[in-house]
């Protein structure tokens, strides 16, 4: 299943997007994907009213906006460095252990939403990540087990203002939490539709030229070991985000970099879900 969720900003629908590639509003399953819609088997509950439902529930029209896949989260984990080759672009070295930050849950919008350039910002960024979404809480789980706790997969972009995350003392959470910074979507596809994800190409363009463009297979730690270690520090609650971390071509990387401005055009996807799109417009 491909779920989506649709309408204006705070008050969007839950809908799916069929194999036909018809939009359709779910609403009447009754829930909202957020904690308890994963926790509570909702994934199941909903492909059986979908297997009931699906042909005759309401069309949503192509032009109605895309909110974020999910509704907030208890959290968003980032893995930061976790390829090799974009540790070496931002001059540091290969994580021995997989480095943890947090991004702020209001961060989080629609995949085609404007992304904001924070107030006083010369260093906005962008990487494209798979993000991993939890579908069972977890806690101190194994590699082996680790699979079982996750619901789904999504596209996301993990906007970074590299001044406020590098140069302004203390930890990397500053530059990634902005409003706007958590474009995540277009759809959370179900694991039985991407089969291994650690063999999809992603890629990231910036006013049509391609700045990123590689494969999930170049991941330093991959989701099992992610989850496994994740949730030795922490509880994973269905609904949260581990976004895995993003493959070389940030802006920081080029030299001299290249930040973003006003009017910039970002288009990113990975294999197997979907693409997106975020124009860039100035704090006001
Ligand atoms: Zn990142």
């Amino acid at each position: 299943m491909k779920l989506i969720r649709f309408g204006n900003p705070n008050q969007e629908k839950p809908g799916l997007l069929l194999t036909d590639g018809r939009r359709i509003d779910v609403s009447g399953f009754g829930s909202d994907y957020d904690e308890a819609f994963f926790g509570g088997d909702g994934l199941e509950r909903l492909k059986a009213w979908a297997a009931a439902n699906a042909t005759t529930a309401p069309t949503v029209d192509a032009s109605v906006r895309l909110g974020p896949c999910i509704a907030r989260p208890s959290k968003i984990v980032c893995i930061g460095l976790n390829y090799a080759d974009h540790a070496k672009e931002s001059g540091m070295d290969i994580p021995k252990e997989p480095i943890l930050f947090f991004k702020a849950t209001s961060s989080l919008v629609g995949p085609n939403d404007n992304v904001v350039i924070p107030r006083g910002s010369e260093k906005t960024d962008w990487e494209v990540e798979l993000a991993v979404i939890i579908g069972k809480k977890a806690s101190y789980v194994s590699e082996a087990s680790a699979l079982s706790h996750v619901a789904g997969y999504a596209l996301h972009n993990d906007y970074s203002e590299r001044a406020f995350q590098l140069e302004r003392g203390g930890q990397w959470v500053k530059g990634k939490s902005c409003d706007t910074f958590a474009p995540l979507g277009p759809y959370l596809a179900t694991p039985d539709e991407i089969g291994d994800p650690h063999k999809l190409n992603l890629w990231l363009k910036v006013n049509g030229i391609t700045r990123q463009n590689s494969s999930t297979a170049q991941l330093i730690f991959n989701v099992p070991q992610l989850i496994s270690y994740v949730s030795s520090f922490m509880s994973l609650l269905p609904g949260d985000v581990i976004s895995t971390g993003t493959p070389p071509g940030v802006g920081l990387g080029f030299k001299p970099p290249i930040f973003m401005k006003p009017g910039d055009v970002v288009e990113l996807g990975i294999e197997g879900l979907g693409e997106s799109r975020q124009v860039a417009v100035a704090w006001s």
